[in-house]
């Protein structure tokens, strides 16, 4: 059984540490800052990092690299169509990789940068800056109908997936949520909930998909009050989730 803990980096980054108790090999994702993570080894020197997962080429996400990978064996995984500082697998759609002796499926996600890989093993989804708590990456590369479709294709993991993403952007996305369904009882417990958890300064993950689908307004583009809330902002009918999608996202930027 993998144990998964969150090392916390720069202002609201995780990088995410796997241990394998059996073997003492542990993997970490998107190691924007590789001090956390020796600081981590150094303190428990019977572990040794096997495996540095890569979700996009995106500095706070790959900033650690070069630094993990000459002070360890560390393989190093990332998406073929992106620049990742010594990667040595380089993946695609539907690749399959064996990390701590668990399988993990390659899914492109693309929206948020255009090569954005996320990792899936059973219960356990790795999304880097594609799928939050609640939001949704900026478009920086790609196109709303890409980001619309790769997050659909995470929707449709099953509902007890734990969902791990790089930021903690929790609260903030909330409000969002808030703004976009007002009338919605499970964004309010979850704002609720959170705001609480941040007060204390808990983190706010992982997530799950069912949670998600509850709560996360960009996987709820198909409700009729978030396309009539779209149609509000724009002064027109948006006929279909994506484009409703595209709608939020632009607000997004600005809220
Ligand atoms: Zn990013
Ligand atoms: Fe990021």
């Amino acid at each position: 059984m993998i144990q998964i803990t969150a090392l916390p980096a720069f202002t609201d980054n995780y990088i995410w540490l796997l241990q394998d108790p059996s073997t003492r090999r542990c993997a970490v994702v998107d190691p924007g800052d590789a001090a956390p993570v020796q600081a981590w080894l150094a303190e428990h020197p019977e572990w040794v990092l096997s495996d540095i997962l890569i979700t996009h080429h995106h500095h706070d996400h790959v900033g650690g690299v070069e630094r993990l990978k000459k002070a360890t064996d560390a393989t190093v995984y990332g998406p073929a169509s992106e620049n990742i500082p010594e990667c040595n697998v380089a993946l695609k759609d539907n690749d399959r990789i064996n990390v701590l002796g668990h399988d993990f499926d390659v899914i492109a996600v693309p929206g948020h940068t255009l090569g954005h890989i996320a990792y899936y093993h059973r219960g356990l989804l790795f999304c880097g800056d594609t799928l939050f708590a609640a939001g949704c990456g900026r478009l920086f590369e790609g196109t709303p109908l890409q980001m619309y479709t790769s997050l659909s294709r995470l929707a449709a993991l099953p509902e007890d997936t734990h969902v791990y993403c790089t930021h903690e952007y929790t609260l903030s996305n909330l409000r969002f949520a808030a703004a976009v369904e007002p009338g919605n009882p499970d964004t309010q417990e979850r704002l609720a909930t959170v705001t609480r958890q941040r007060e204390a300064g808990i983190i706010t993950l992982p997530s799950t998909v069912a949670l998600e689908k509850r709560t996360n307004p960009f996987l709820r583009t198909a409700e009729t009050s978030v396309k009539e809330k779209a149609d509000e902002r724009t002064g027109t009918h948006n006929s279909a989730p994506d484009m409703v999608f595209a709608v939020l996202r632009a607000w997004k930027d600005t809220f």
